[in-house]
């Protein structure tokens, strides 16, 4: 291990879909939170370690924080990510150049109750066309709280996230590190094996297919050098079944193919993947079924 003197907690805040996950994956280099275009995407708080010579930067990804708190598993997803607030040394508050939201507002609210740094994180500035614009616009976001810095970035660019890490590791306390230099994840293989999955699925169906999916790995094992990994995929309702296996399977087995090749590139060994779909109504309404699924804090 080697000696880095500063060690500390960095929480990735922000509404659903601003890109923080996408944001993470390119500081880790790795892809530990899965992203879509949907919201809802990461439902449960993964742990990111970056280290170097001088530092050790452990991100916390949540979920975004939900307005609506009807369901059981919003009102984890909630507590998720506000739970956080309170236990971390920095705050990087993310929002979308140009469609600063109520919700926005609402979340800075919460995060005002921190008494460490908020950084403000203003993303997905390649999509902003007007340049002449984007300092006004910075200007003005900065009004709305005492940042301790303003960034503008594009997540999906590693120039603007290697300025991020910059500005974090300046802020990090001293501390000796928490975790061996080659991790970088809290989470299994098998979660992450699941996680993929997830994301191939939820972008495989667009907005035919509400949120109500968990996944549950039956088989992990290595046999003569190839990984054997089974999942089940349970759906709420009978109609979600359809939708996910797709004509004559056409949509599962595409699901297949492009999990069962970035399972490759994460284990880097050959992998054979079998998915199958189960219906298990109201799982997504029951506090019970989400325990037994692993959605605990
Ligand atoms: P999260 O819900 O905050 O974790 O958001 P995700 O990381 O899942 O990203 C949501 C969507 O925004 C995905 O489709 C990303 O590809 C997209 N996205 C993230 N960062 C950027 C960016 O800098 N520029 C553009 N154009 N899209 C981005
Ligand atoms: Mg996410």
């Amino acid at each position: 291990m080697s000696e880095s003197t500063k060690c500390g907690y960095i929480a990735i805040l922000g509404k659903p879909n601003v890109g923080k996950s996408t944001c993470l994956n390119h500081i880790l280099g790795q892809k530990v939170s899965i992203t879509s275009r949907k919201p809802q995407t990461t439902r449960q708080q993964i742990l990111g370690v970056k280290t170097n010579d001088h530092a050790q930067a452990i991100y916390v990804d949540t979920p975004g924080i939900h307005s609506n708190n009807k369901n059981a598993l919003n009102r984890y997803m909630n507590r998720a990510a506000t739970s956080v607030i309170d236990g971390v040394d920095i705050i990087v508050f993310m929002v979308v150049a140009g469609k600063w939201a109520e919700q926005d507002d609402w979340i800075l609210e919460k995060l005002k109750e921190a008494t460490c740094p908020i950084v403000l994180a203003i993303n997905k500035i390649d999509r902003f066309k007007d340049k002449g614009k984007l300092l006004p616009l910075i200007k003005e976001y900065s009004q709305k709280h005492n940042f301790s810095e303003v960034i503008p970035i594009s997540a999906k660019s590693s120039d603007s996230t290697q300025q991020l890490e910059a500005i974090i590791e300046k802020k990090l306390p001293d501390g000796i590190q928490q975790f061996p230099d080659d991790q970088i994840t809290d989470r299994s293989q098998r979660f992450l094996a699941a996680e993929i999955v997830r994301e191939k699925i939820m972008r495989q169906t667009g907005d035919e297919l509400p949120y109500s999916i968990a996944l549950e790995v039956e088989e992990f094992k290595e046999k003569k050098a190839i990984v054997h990994i089974g999942i089940l995929i349970l759906v709420d309702k009978r109609s979600q079944k359809s939708i996910i296996i797709g004509k004559e399977g056409s949509r599962l087995k595409e699901v297949g193919r492009q999990a069962r090749l970035d399972l490759e590139n994460m284990l880097d060994s050959k992998v054979f993947l079998r998915l199958w779909v189960k219906v298990r109504e109201g799982w997504a309404d029951d506090e019970r079924a989400l325990n037994s699924l692993g959605y605990k804090e």
